[in-house]
């Protein structure tokens, strides 16, 4: 997977499935490294607080809709503003 599909999980940026004009459906597949913040209660309970992606490898970003990654690509969020704007 390209580094290129990895940066859809950014802020301001989204997918978009060539093949049907999907942009909110996706099946991601990711490899993370986190580290968290979890609190117990006495009983051994346990809840994640806060977590911290140290690393992301996204392995495949396939079309919920078209079941297949073929046509997927990266691009800007509606309303995104580069760098040369405002
Ligand atoms: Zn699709």
């Amino acid at each position: 997977m390209s580094t290129d599909l990895a940066s859809g999980l950014a802020d301001r940026k989204r997918f978009r499935c060539g093949g049907c004009g999907n942009v909110t459906r996706f099946d991601v597949e990711v490899v993370e490294r986190t580290r968290r913040f979890v609190h117990a209660d006495l009983s051994g309970a346990a809840a994640v607080e806060r977590e911290e992606v140290l690393a992301r490898e996204v392995v495949e970003v396939v079309c919920h809709w078209c079941a297949t990654g073929e046509h997927v690509a990266v691009e800007d969020a509606p309303g995104a503003v580069t760098a040369t704007e405002g």
